[in-house]
């Protein structure tokens, strides 16, 4: 009975330590970003996202599991652009983890070489509590730069593990594309709202709105990050009134009082859009996140006469 269960034991700890030997570890800050690495990884990475889909990006509540999961990973990939400033940091150090340092082979600004919005033109002051400070964090609300992370991702775990590059090549090819077909769908849908005006609870769509030509004409926060006031709701309702502002883009993770509001006042229609993998169950991948918001704003548009 007791060998039994010492054998057992053994058992279970070589077969953990050979499945663990055998995949690398990639953590991500977003479910977006995991998504991307399952993708292309296959069975060869194990991925886990920090932030959940339904989470605001923003702000994460630390927990002390996360600690264990970078201390472990040969990888962490982060959307940059201080989206994870608030939480991430003190993490990193605490995993005491070296590889994962910025900086270091194992860490992915998966940032670089995207199409970055609202750059500052003038010197960063994050004085007036805006959480966007280098630029537009959310930028994989951008097919083409799911693209430029898939590939980034790719060059990377081929970096790590050179034995599955061609794996990762393989898989790389394959997303892009289904990723191009999806496009081409996602565009014959979306073509005939072309130059819609709309309004955004969070500065969280502007690259979705350049790739589909909307047209965000004002946001419900007064800035990112910060909540909404009555002064900036009546500047709103007015603004949307004049300009005969269709839609209102709500995240999951806000408040949707204000916005209700706002759409009782004026008629334009409130759409809860999802930014990332996981923002409901339906959307299990990032090119589910374009399925299910392109079909909620066509069916809202098409319901409004
Ligand atoms: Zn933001």
């Amino acid at each position: 009975m007791r060998i039994t269960r010492v054998l057992c034991a053994v058992l279970i700890l070589a077969g953990a330590s050979t499945s663990a030997q055998a995949k690398l570890r990639v953590v991500a800050s977003l479910q977006d970003l995991a998504s991307i690495a399952d993708t292309i990884g296959g069975d060869r990475v194990e991925t886990f996202a920090l932030a959940r889909g339904y989470q605001d990006p923003h702000f994460v509540d630390a927990k002390p599991s996360f600690i264990l999961k970078l201390s472990r990973a040969d990888l962490l990939i982060v959307a940059g652009l201080e989206l994870e400033i608030g939480y991430l940091p003190p993490l990193i150090d605490q995993s005491r983890n070296e590889k994962i340092h910025p900086g270091s082979p194992g860490y992915l600004d998966a940032s670089i070489g995207c199409d970055i919005l609202q750059r500052p033109t003038q010197v960063v002051t994050r004085a007036m509590g805006d959480v966007h400070p280098y630029g537009n964090p959310h930028y994989w609300t951008d097919p083409e730069n799911g693209r430029v992370i898939a590939r980034a991702v790719a060059s990377k775990l081929s970096e790590l593990d050179p034995a599955g590059k061609a794996t990762y090549e393989a898989s790389l090819g394959a997303f892009e594309a289904k990723l191009t077909a999806k496009e081409k769908e996602w565009q014959a849908m979306m073509s005939p709202f072309s130059g819609t005006k709309i309004v955004t609870f969070h500065e969280s769509w502007p690259n979705f709105a350049k790739y589909f030509h909307l047209d965000i004409i004002g946001t419900v926060e007064p800035k990112p990050g910060i909540p909404p006031s009555p002064s900036h709701t009546l500047e709103i309702i007015n603004l949307i009134t004049a300009e005969k502002v269709r839609a209102i883009l709500v995240e999951p993770y806000f408040d949707a009082k204000t916005p209700n509001y706002i759409g009782d006042k004026t008629g334009a229609v409130v759409i809860t859009f999802y930014p990332s993998v996981g923002g409901i169950p339906e959307i299990k991948d990032y090119l589910d996140v374009f399925d299910h918001n392109v079909s909620a704003f066509v069916s809202a548009m098409r319901g409004k006469k």
